[in-house]
């Protein structure tokens, strides 16, 4: 087995199975872990929409809210704002303690979500997460509602452009050639590219992200210096092309990047620490240069390492 399935067989035994994309109910507002593919095309846009107000921002509470208002068709009240977050902490405990969540069962466990459920029942009728909505609504009517995710008036033209792609392309999701089609959209890059194409085609393209590319530099399996392409040829030699697994991986990486690997990061309890260089390293009170130590090229698989080069930027 190889160093990179280890290392997701280590990260699925501690944290499990993660489900990704969530998608946010159209009844409830809060997000839904379906463990299976976009059911329908409004769900793929769905997908689509998040992978693009994801750029520069982390999910929660930033893009949640951004869709939750999309979704609504208006700003959320400060009270409902307050209420939605009681119920996504309460629908977290209901995770943890392993019990299942149900459609309904958060608002009615909640007397005082009045507002949310009056908000909610015009749901339907207001919807303005649709492809043919987005592209008639004005850019700066969507620019208000995706505040929460920032850069918002970058995003709203986003979306309206990806939408407008969408519909003089209906079906720019199965064509062969999406990733480079993707990419000639502005304001699309290699990881939005390789998310639509990953959790909204379904088709196996691996996701890089900052985070991967810090748990794998630290591991000392990738160099920090490596391009997007190479670390994700890197993920794609290594492992069996299969849309299941690539999602499952990535969501388990920017899991434990959240959970131990983070900027400074919390080795203690670490389950990948006896193979991290970063670890070993700072154990043995050696200086850490660049706080990652240059890769191990037995551990690397088909990807070539670039020279060090300290004027050379990151590709992510
Ligand atoms: S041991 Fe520390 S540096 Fe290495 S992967 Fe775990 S948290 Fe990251």
């Amino acid at each position: 087995m190889t160093q990179i399935k280890e290392v997701y067989k280590l990260l699925q035994k501690e944290y499990g199975k993660q489900g990704w994309w969530p998608i946010i109910n159209n009844k409830t507002l809060l997000c839904e872990y379906h463990k299976k593919a976009p059911k329908n095309k409004e769900e793929q846009f769905e997908i689509i929409i998040g992978c693009i107000l994801a750029q520069n921002t982390g999910w929660y509470p930033n893009v949640v809210r951004a869709i939750q208002q999309l979704k609504l068709g208006r700003v959320l009240t400060k009270q409902e704002q307050e209420e939605l977050r009681k119920a996504e902490i309460n629908q977290n405990k209901i995770s943890r303690n392993g019990k299942l969540i149900t459609k309904d069962n958060i608002l009615t466990q909640n007397t005082s979500w009045t507002n949310v459920e009056k908000a909610l029942y015009n749901l339907n009728k207001a919807k303005l997460l649709d492809i043919k909505k987005i592209n008639k609504t004005k850019e700066s009517e969507i620019a208000s509602l995706i505040k929460p995710s920032g850069y918002f008036n970058q995003k709203a033209n986003r979306l309206k452009i990806i939408a407008m792609h969408l519909l003089r392309r209906p079906e720019l999701l199965k064509e062969d050639n999406l990733r480079e089609e993707l990419l000639k959209i502005k304001g699309i890059g290699p990881e939005t590219a390789d998310s639509i194409i990953l959790y909204s085609a379904e088709k196996p393209s691996f996701v890089i992200d900052a985070y991967t590319k810090r748990i794998f530099s630290r591991l000392g399996f990738i160099d920090e210096n490596s391009k997007y392409d190479e670390i994700k040829a890197y993920f794609e030699n290594n492992l069996e092309k299969d849309v299941k697994i690539f999602k499952e991986y990535h969501a388990l990486i920017v899991e434990h990047a959240k959970r131990h690997c983070k900027t400074k990061p919390e080795c203690k309890g670490c389950i990948l620490r006896s193979n991290c260089n970063f670890a070993s390293e700072k154990q043995t009170n050696q200086p850490v240069k660049n706080k990652v130590k240059p890769p191990n090229r037995s551990k690397l698989r088909g990807i070539p390492i670039p020279s060090r080069n300290k004027n050379q930027k990151s590709s992510l």
